[in-house]
């Protein structure tokens, strides 16, 4: 497995609404945690990683998070406790919590993947450090790609998930209209794209129990991410 570890945003990836929810009342969606035991299995770690800066203000602190985390079979637990104006290097979308569980685990993080629900934040801490960006429409996931999405016009999400475990669609479209435009003998995409297409489809693979049909592994698909 080429894939090594999987970083899910909190609130309104795993569960939740997407606004700040106390750990004492945070409820997982279904499938969730089922789905973290599918990766562990494949052999891929699976991390949290989530901006809580009502801890800042004291709403609630980052033991409570731990504790809260502890519960889900995770390998760890990433949380920037800071307030927006500290400019912190953890908040997402800097890629801080990242770079310090690569540290720390030993990860190339362009062999990693991001599952979260806000692009101008959890897609773009993903994209600073070239890891697979999997959008999930829960949460903040409709707003992202809807009034929010020129906030990160510039990326595009590999795929777009109904939730962490149901229809996942690809996106990996640039590689799929590269080949689609030019003929079959020159349809050699970079290595770097192709390992790309492997760690995220490895992803899928193991996370989704649902495979679209309108997966890129079909070279060519028309397809678009909503909102560009
Ligand atoms: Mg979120
Ligand atoms: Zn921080």
């Amino acid at each position: 497995m080429n894939l090594q570890a999987v970083f899910l945003d909190r609130d309104g990836t795993i569960g939740g609404t997407g606004q700040f929810i106390h750990p004492r009342d945070f409820v997982p969606y279904e499938g969730a945690l089922a789905a973290v035991q599918r990766l562990r299995a494949a052999g891929v770690k699976v991390f949290a990683f989530t901006n809580q800066w009502q801890i800042s203000l004291g709403n609630a602190t980052e033991a409570d998070f731990q504790a809260e985390f502890a519960g889900y079979g995770l390998n760890g637990a990433y949380v920037c406790p800071h307030h927006p104006d500290d400019r912190c290097e953890c908040r997402k979308p800097r890629p801080g919590m990242l770079q310090r569980a690569a540290a720390e685990h030993g990860l190339d993080l362009s062999r990693c993947a991001v599952v979260g629900d806000v692009g101008g934040t959890d897609m773009l801490a993903a994209h600073a450090v070239g890891a697979v960006k999997v959008l999930v429409r829960t949460g903040w996931g409709e707003g992202s790609l809807g009034e929010h999405r020129a906030g990160w016009g510039h990326v595009e999400p590999d795929y777009v998930a109904a939730d962490l475990v149901r229809r996942w669609v690809g996106y990996l479209a640039p590689v799929g209209r590269r080949w689609a435009r030019s003929p079959p003998t020159q349809r050699h995409a970079p290595e770097g794209l192709l390992r790309r297409r492997e760690i995220a489809h490895q992803l899928k693979s193991v996370f989704s129990s649902r495979i679209s049909r309108r997966c890129t592994d079909c070279p060519g698909l028309p397809v678009r991410v909503p909102g560009l």
